[in-house]
């Protein structure tokens, strides 16, 4: 169980995100969700969220392209919980364009987004775990943290970049029981990955349906998408005592996508 511990998931009131959040409530763990959308739908899933086990939840709706809105996202949680014992790095985006083209703005806030955000989340988190002697640091990286597909200079740039990060942090809090993970997803059927499909459909000229069997499953062998479940129970593994010892790993849940 993990009750008495407070997780803060990035990104998470969609998608992958949320199935983490609702993963780790279930198990006991105050959580605090983070993300754009309805304020609404948003207080809906809050709430359900606490009826999971009775820990509470609390909505931070930061935009984690910015420090100083990360540094109150971390305050929020501080200031309700005391800090923060399992932190996931999860919030990102994506642009599909060719190098040559690939708008600026785009570029800086998914290298902020999808890279810088995890850096300013795992400094801030890191004395609180320290002092409690526990601590998981887990980043949703993706396949793409170690291979690259094309039109996705950012995007790769930034999860290879995470992932080295990853490595680094495990090194330096590697005796204070604290761990830190990349998950690695290939295609999971989220709104991320649907939204991107108009962009790949202009990029490549494909039809919709090319797009998702010649460029989304063409590279997952086993030809299904994964489920955000999949992912978050990953997430709950990593939290265990019997992944103790997993530290500075990367687990790839991708179909056997980077196994060729
Ligand atoms: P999603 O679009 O469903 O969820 C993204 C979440 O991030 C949402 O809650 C959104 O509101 C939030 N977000 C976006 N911009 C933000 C900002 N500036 N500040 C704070 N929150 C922000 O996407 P998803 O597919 O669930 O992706 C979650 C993570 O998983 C991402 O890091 C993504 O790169 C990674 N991933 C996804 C797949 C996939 O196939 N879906 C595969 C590998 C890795």
């Amino acid at each position: 169980s993990l009750a008495g511990k407070t997780a803060l998931i990035t990104g998470s009131t969609s998608g992958i995100g949320l199935a983490y959040a609702k993963a780790l409530a279930g198990e006991g763990a105050n959580v605090v969700i983070n993300g754009f959308g309805d304020k609404d739908a948003i207080e809906k899933e809050r709430q359900g969220l606490e009826t999971l086990s009775g820990a509470k939840a609390l909505y931070s709706g930061h935009d984690l392209t910015k420090v100083d809105q990360i540094e109150a996202m971390m305050k929020d949680a501080a200031d309700t919980f005391g800090g923060v014992d399992i932190l996931i790095n999860n919030a990102g985006m994506q642009h599909v364009a060719p190098v040559e083209e690939f708008p600026l703005d785009k570029w800086d806030l998914i290298i902020a987004l999808n890279l810088n955000a995890a850096f300013h989340t795992t400094r801030l988190a890191l004395p609180w775990m320290k002092d409690r002697k526990w601590g998981r640091i887990i980043q949703t990286a993706s396949a793409h943290s170690l291979v690259a597909s094309p039109y996705k200079s950012a995007y790769v740039t930034a999860k290879h970049g995470l992932a080295g990060f990853t490595k680094t942090v495990a090194l330096e809090v590697a005796t204070f029981g604290i761990t830190a993970n990349c998950i690695s997803p290939g295609y999971v059927w989220t709104p991320l990955v649907e939204n991107q499909i108009p962009d790949t459909m202009k990029a490549r000229g494909m039809t919709r349906e090319q797009v998702m069997n010649d460029v989304l499953l063409a590279g997952q062998p086993t030809k299904q998408f994964v489920t955000a479940e999949q992912v978050a129970a990953t997430a709950l593994y990593l939290c265990s005592d019997a992944a103790a010892q997993v530290t500075g790993a990367n687990l790839s849940i991708d179909g056997g996508w980077t196994a060729q």
